[in-house]
């Protein structure tokens, strides 16, 4: 048997329908990833876009996986569900409205830096829409590079932005 690798994503969507949006992409992490165990999966928070402008707030969550899928395996499937929710090619390089997109923010405790892949994500810590789900699911893990808890790391965050429970 592989061994079952423990990953936390993110998941964000400011394109109606939202919470379909992310129902849809939980159930398709859930197929493509062959989870044996359930997910954990954190309550939504709405907040503000985050870097741009725009009308329609995002709806966030946090979900933990047990997997025997590799990183590189995870961002494969992770984009081609993003590609099946209908999310479009970046035309710019700025932060852009989309139905899901899902983001790696930790892999085990493996420290990872590639071209294609850093892990831990390495703005989780910027961001509370992140760090808030996320401390609801699981605010005792240890960021292997920061060193700090998931509590902690919300309690030092200075973005200043409200995610609000939905
Ligand atoms: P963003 O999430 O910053 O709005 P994208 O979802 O379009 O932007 O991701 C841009 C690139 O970030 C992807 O092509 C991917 O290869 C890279 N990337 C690096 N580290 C990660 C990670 N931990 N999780 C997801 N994508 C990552
Ligand atoms: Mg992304």
């Amino acid at each position: 048997m592989k061994k079952q690798h423990i990953v936390y994503l993110s998941l964000g969507s400011n394109i109606e329908p939202r919470e379909q949006n992310l129902q849809t992409a939980i159930e398709l992490i859930r197929k493509h990833y062959e989870v044996r165990n359930e997910l954990l999966i954190s309550p939504i928070y709405e907040s503000d876009p985050w870097g741009f402008q725009t009308e329609i707030k995002f709806l966030n969550l946090c979900i933990q996986a047990q997997t025997e899928k590799t990183p590189q395996e995870i961002l494969k499937i992770n984009q081609y569900i993003e590609n099946e929710l209908g999310r479009k090619p970046k035309k710019t390089d700025k932060y852009e409205s989309r139905p899901i997109d899902i983001d790696i923010l930790f892999f085990d405790n493996q420290i990872i830096y590639t071209e294609e892949l850093i892990v831990p994500h390495p703005h989780l810590e910027k961001r509370r829409f992140v760090l808030f789900p996320l401390n609801d699911l699981i605010c005792n893990l240890l960021h292997p590079v920061l060193l700090k808890t998931i509590k902690e790391l919300k309690e030092i965050c200075t973005d200043v932005s409200e995610p609000k429970r939905y």
